[in-house]
């Protein structure tokens, strides 16, 4: 709601330094209706009069329609003094006004020529001027207009504090110089100004010297030295900061909660705890000061809590008792919060935006779309797909890029595929999701053939993409080609990733003495990803001694991790060794390392189903079980055998075959059979948390051809594509 403040005459002369007699007074009426905000009104009583107004008045309108963006109908009366008085002489205040209007409502270059024209100018106009480039951003004219200004007039805390606001650090250090010289450094307006400049370089000491100096501060001075805090990532400090403030008892503004709670999202992973206690504390104070209510709080708190890995309960919370419009901003902060953890809540929190008739822009779409990708079928990204081409977003490549990515995640290349040739622009993350989609399958030729078409740079991303692709389709001589032209023929320094996947592609292919040999010349310590993909390949060809330093190494660096002990014990006990395999399991136990459980999902109907190992959760438990002995005999008599092998070593071999016929990936797909009759066409999707075992692959190989279904799991490596007793990765993963 719009309030144009009322005030009298005088100030405004004083604002616009013009002496009183050359400005008569101002229309009783006009100011009234423009006061009331009435200003169409006290338009239409001007022109029912016909004589000339004063200036005063005419400022009062002028002014009226500067504050309310009404630019033509500040147009119009503009040309109506001009033609009905053409006589009417020219007044320095009106004029001002005039500027102040046009470079307020983006008119700039109306503006300029007003001020060209114009027989004298004050510091108003030079100032008002200077303020709308400002404004535009336009820095070059916004600081060359201000040199010349310097000639004429000394510049007031208006126009140093705009020209420094849009110039950058460079000119804006001679800015600074001349306000230390005419001493307007000390003026709160001029000193928070140059905070901020020096908060978007990298001069914080700067900044930092410039707060401390301050005499007077006022809020903004304590909101823009959080800010620049925070940009240069300084999150303890602007948090402290917040704390001297309270001390200090200032009163604080939501420009200061926001920053403060923004600061928090940049602590690292050591710090969570910390800063998640800081975030409830700030959210205690927002509720005691009620500025919880306020849309803009509700929102920076809600991706804090969501950064910082809080409960999706918590958050929500917070978004669904504010008071305030929700605004597009505020919903694809909590959709994006939701996308990764709760994709099915992110899809509901999606659609209830558009319920209460909020069209989605670029952003809400690519967030919901990377909640889509994690979902079991592609069936969702088809409905956002259509919605995208409803609302105009199919040229948009953010959100083409978003939708790629969920196809291919979801298993769709061919979606995804054809997407990417219907865009008419591709960047290289265009390029990247694609290759992405092709490497999660492991169609390393179709990668490659694709980069052979690249018509753009390729970076980092690119080379892990078709490095992952080689990997999954055990293409190594490619592999290592294509790791060494990186570098000779692209320039491209290989990063951690890069050598992580040339690790696993030698490890994979048996080739480990070599991919250990590898990792001692890296120019950079291996991490836990390296020495996992080590152990996997130790454990398949039976490396005893080499997988032993690999777990010690995995226990260095990711001490939480139980791959190192789990694959340990279960090599220890496949070749016997029991002793051993036990003292591992107890070491594991001992030190409270668990086993990531693991959970599978299918979709039936419009429903997700979930699974774990045993299957007790879901309410058709027993019944799946029951089916599940009966497929496993039919497809013992086409020649599954279970791999009893990777079980503990202390369950006999009966129990080791009914923990291995559970395993969640196999009770999501007998569920799937159960529920699927009649849709025999339709190829069994499963997503699985952690990688699929020996046993779940053989098991899924000869289901596909004794029930005759395609099955395609995706694990947390890549897909699995079982058809007619083969898998697409070869048995290679
Ligand atoms: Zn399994
Ligand atoms: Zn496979």
């Amino acid at each position: 709601m719009f309030r144009l403040v009322s005030r009298t005459v005088l100030p405004l002369r004083r604002a616009f330094s013009v002496a009183a007699d050359e400005l008569g007074i101002v229309d009783p009426n006009v100011l009234g209706l423009c006061s009331s905000g009435r200003v169409h009104e006290a338009f239409k009583l001007i022109n029912s009069l016909n004589s000339p107004q004063s200036p005063a008045t005419y400022a009062v309108l002028f002014r009226a329609c500067a504050q309310l963006n009404l630019l033509h109908l500040g147009e119009d009366l503009h040309r109506c003094v001009l033609l009905r008085y053409p006589n009417h002489p020219p007044n320095i205040y009106m004029d001002n006004h005039l500027i102040n209007l046009y470079a307020k409502c983006n008119s700039l270059e109306k503006a300029h020529q007003l001020f060209d024209k114009m027989p004298e100018r004050n510091i108003v106009s030079w100032t008002s001027l200077i303020s709308g480039y400002a404004k535009q951003g336009k820095s070059i004219e916004c600081f060359s207009l201000f040199a010349n200004m310097l000639t004429h007039h000394r510049p007031t805390e208006f126009a140093y504090s705009s020209v420094i606001a849009c110039c950058g650090v460079e000119k804006g250090k001679q800015v600074h110089a001349h306000a230390l010289k005419t001493r307007f450094v000390a003026n709160s307006f001029v000193s928070n100004a140059l905070i901020i400049m020096y908060s978007n370089s990298s001069e914080l000491e700067q900044a930092w010297l410039i707060f401390t100096d301050m005499q007077f501060r006022n809020i903004v001075s304590w909101n823009s030295m959080i800010t620049c805090l925070r940009n240069q990532g300084h999150w303890i400090e602007a948090i402290t900061l917040f704390s001297r403030l309270r001390i200090n008892s200032i009163q604080f503004d939501h420009t200061t909660i926001i920053g403060v709670v923004s600061a928090l999202c940049l602590s690292s992973v050591d710090e969570i705890h910390n800063s998640l206690r800081y975030c409830f504390q700030l959210h205690c104070l927002t509720i005691k000061t009620s500025f919880d209510s306020k849309i803009e709080i509700a929102t920076a708190l809600v991706k804090a809590f969501s950064d910082l890995g809080c409960e999706t309960s918590h958050f929500y919370k917070i978004f669904q008792t504010t008071n305030g419009v929700r605004d597009i901003v505020s919903w694809t902060n909590m959709i994006s919060a939701f996308s990764e953890r709760e994709p099915g809540k992110a899809l509901l929190i999606f659609n209830r935006m558009r319920a209460e008739l909020i069209p989605p822009d670029c952003f809400a779409f690519s967030a919901v779309l990377k909640a889509c990708a994690g979902l079991v079928t592609e069936r969702q990204s088809s409905a956002i797909h259509s919605q995208m081409m409803k609302y105009g977003f199919e040229s948009d490549v953010t959100p083409m890029n978003a939708l790629i990515h969920a196809y291919a995640r979801t298993g769709s290349v061919r979606s995804a595929k054809r997407v990417f040739d219907e865009m008419n622009h591709r960047d290289t993350f265009s390029w990247n999701s694609m290759l992405k989609a092709y490497a999660l399958q492991g169609r390393a030729n179709e990668a490659i053939e694709l980069f052979g078409e690249m018509n753009i740079c390729p970076d980092g991303a690119t080379f892990v993409a078709l490095l992952s692709a080689c990997n999954h389709a055990g293409m190594v001589e490619q592999g290592e080609k294509i790791f060494d032209r990186m570098s000779s023929e692209f320039g491209i320094v290989p990063h951690l990733d890069h050598f992580a996947c040339k690790v696993d592609i030698l490890a994979r292919s048996g080739r480990i003495a070599e991919a250990d040999e590898f990792i001692s010349t890296m120019p950079m310590k291996p991490d836990s990803v390296i020495w996992k993909s080590m152990l996997g390949a130790c454990r398949r060809y039976g490396e005893i001694g080499l997988a032993n330093r690999a777990m010690e190494k995995l226990k260095e660096l990711d001490p939480g991790n139980s791959l190192g002990y789990v694959v340990m014990s279960n090599m220890y006990s496949s070749v016997g060794v029991y002793g051993l395999a036990g003292k591992i399991r107890n070491e594991m136990n001992g030190l409270g390392v668990r086993k990531e459980p693991g959970l599978s999902w299918i979709e039936v109907g419009n429903e997700v189903h979930e699974f774990g190992s045993g299957g007790e959760r879901h309410p058709e438990g027993v019944e799946i079980r029951g089916h599940a002995r009966r497929l496993v005999r039919k497809l013992k008599d086409a020649g599954y055998r279970a791999e009893t092998g990777i079980c503990y070593y202390d369950l006999d071999e009966e129990q080791r075959e009914e923990e291995l016929l559970y395993h969640s990936e196999k009770l999501a797909l007998v569920f799937g059979l159960m529920k699927l009759v009649g849709f025999e066409k339709m190829m069994i999707k499963i997503n699985k948390n952690i990688g699929i075992c020996v046993d779940c692959h053989n098991f899924m190989k000869v289901s596909s051809k004794v029930v005759d279904k395609e099955i395609l799991i995706r694990d947390s490596n890549r897909f699995h594509h079982f058809k007619d007793g083969v898998c697409s990765c070869n048995d290679y993963w």
